[in-house]
């Protein structure tokens, strides 16, 4: 029972930038706003300084607009879930996505890390 409601809510979404519009898209296999608020989290916890893999959001609106005061990620980034495939085809469909918006941001796949995480 645990398995199956986890899995209604992985999926694909796609987080863009309020400044200039560039997007990232990322992969959950944990339930979206669970994943959104990691992203959250670790925006509020770190320093400007934290290491580009961990916090790629932070680090594009730091880095891209030249932000020295941390501001909200809610003021930074508007995301969306874009897309619900089958469970084993979530790479895939990732990539897709990845293709798709070319995003600049998604230098690292940071959700390959969460999801070992799970494991
Ligand atoms: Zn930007």
């Amino acid at each position: 029972m645990k398995r199956i409601l986890l899995y209604l809510f992985y999926g694909i979404y796609v987080a863009t930038c309020k400044l200039c519009a560039e997007q990232y898209d990322g992969q959950t296999s944990n339930k979206f706003s669970k994943r959104w608020n990691s992203h959250r989290s670790s925006w509020g916890t770190v320093n400007l300084s934290n290491d580009e893999e961990q916090v790629p959001l932070l680090h594009h609106v730091v880095h891209e607009h030249k932000i020295e005061k941390k501001p909200k990620i809610s003021e930074c980034f508007i995301v969306t879930f874009v897309e619900q495939p089958s469970y084993d085809y979530l790479d895939i469909c990732e990539d897709n996505w990845l293709n798709k918006i070319r995003s600049s941001i998604n230098k690292h796949r940071i959700a390959l890390n969460d999801r070992l995480a799970l494991v």
